[in-house]
């Protein structure tokens, strides 16, 4: 079956017209899902024998809502969302004052397992077609009758181990003719897959690469991201300096602030070091604790000392706000919630 939804509008046509059909009736179908219609037989201008060939030779992927939480203070809302095949996966969608954003996934679980994220403990399962990936944020936009303006993959999973499904994510979710979501506006999140992250870079997008740091050692790093043993912190760095050439784009880093862990005065001095030279940003991010591990965040004053040192070195960081905090809004964290109560893990 043709995941229809993955098609670029060319490739749609030439699957048309290959299977006997006049172009124009791709146009008529590239409307219908556009419009978000959810099974073939709503497409009412098309032929009954075309709509037979469609029916029996290609599949809509959505996103159902299983459940959806809203914050009582932010107005966060989280979704849990079945695909069609009965897996789960986890959407956040956060209002700001410039718009709307959302968090997509971009895994059914993730490999990399990392000892702080909700995500990493629970296994991996499969990676999302890019369909999956629109849906989430059409689903989003029908449900809560708003225009999302900005992207982050930073849902469940690794989006760089998802490579070729993501580039055509990021292709269709920002042509004209589709959701319109200019690069600019999209930030994809990576715990470090070093060649995707060159791989990534001669694609040229106007995109914000975020890399998820958490550490500025490679002992402390190969402690709680077990991919750091496969790329180390130096090649790592030195892909993100490669990013910044070609792209001409800051690069993000992540670091999850976690209390006795790489929150010291010396880590700081360290992270300031790591990135010397480098034109980035850093968000800091008090952790999230997450069941089955023990970890702390670090304290605000604790914060505020490291933020000092890495500005200091003429390095800019901010606390990230953490919206939907009623709500579990760090995603991997509802999906546990939701299969512990089925009797899964
Ligand atoms: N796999 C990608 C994107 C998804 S994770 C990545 O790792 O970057 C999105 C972000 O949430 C990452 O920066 C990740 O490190 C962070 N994260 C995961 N668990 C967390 C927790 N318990 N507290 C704070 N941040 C967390
Ligand atoms: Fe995967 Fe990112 Fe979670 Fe690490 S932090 S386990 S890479 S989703």
């Amino acid at each position: 079956m043709t995941d229809i939804k993955s098609l670029y509008k060319e490739e749609l046509e030439a699957f048309i017209t290959e299977n006997g059909f006049p172009k124009f009736r791709a146009v008529q179908i590239y409307g219908w899902l556009n419009k978000g219609v959810k099974s073939f037989d709503e497409m009412r201008n098309l032929p009954k024998n075309l709509i037979e060939f469609l029916s029996n030779s290609c599949y809509i992927s959505v996103a159902n809502i299983e459940k959806k939480l809203v914050s009582r203070y932010d107005k966060t809302v989280k979704y849990l969302f079945r695909l069609n095949d009965g897996e789960y996966i986890e959407t956040v969608v956060m209002s700001y004052h410039h718009g709307y954003s959302i968090c997509v996934s971009t895994q059914v679980g993730c490999k990399m397992g990392c000892t702080f994220c909700a995500t990493g403990k629970s296994g991996f399962s499969r990676s999302l077609t890019a369909s999956e990936i629109l849906a989430q944020i059409e689903a989003s936009q029908d449900d809560l009758g708003i225009r999302i303006s900005n992207v982050v993959l930073m849902g469940m999973g690794e989006p760089l181990d998802n490579y070729d499904n993501v580039i055509r994510f990021l292709r269709l979710v920002s042509s004209e003719d589709g959701l319109n979501i200019g690069m600019r506006h999209i930030t994809l999140s990576t715990c470090g897959l070093v060649p995707r992250i060159y791989d990534l870079a001669e694609q040229k997008f106007a995109l914000t690469l975020s890399v998820s740091l958490h550490a500025p050692d490679d002992e402390t790093r190969n402690k709680t991201m077990p991919v750091n043993r496969r790329y180390p912190l130096n090649e790592l760095i030195k892909a993100c300096r490669y990013y910044f050439d070609k792209t001409g784009r800051r690069v993000s880093f992540e670091y999850a602030m976690i209390d006795g862990v790489n929150d010291s005065d010396e880590n700081a001095r360290a992270l300031a070091g790591l990135l010397n030279g480098l034109n980035c940003h850093i968000n800091l991010i008090p952790v999230n604790s997450v069941k089955g591990a023990s970890y702390k965040k670090s304290s605000v004053a604790r914060q505020q000392a490291f933020i000092k040192i890495l500005s200091q070195r003429g390095i800019t960081a901010t606390v990230r706000r953490t919206l939907g905090s009623d709500i579990n809004a760090s995603c991997g964290q509802l999906k546990r919630n939701h299969t512990e109560e089925k009797g899964g893990i």
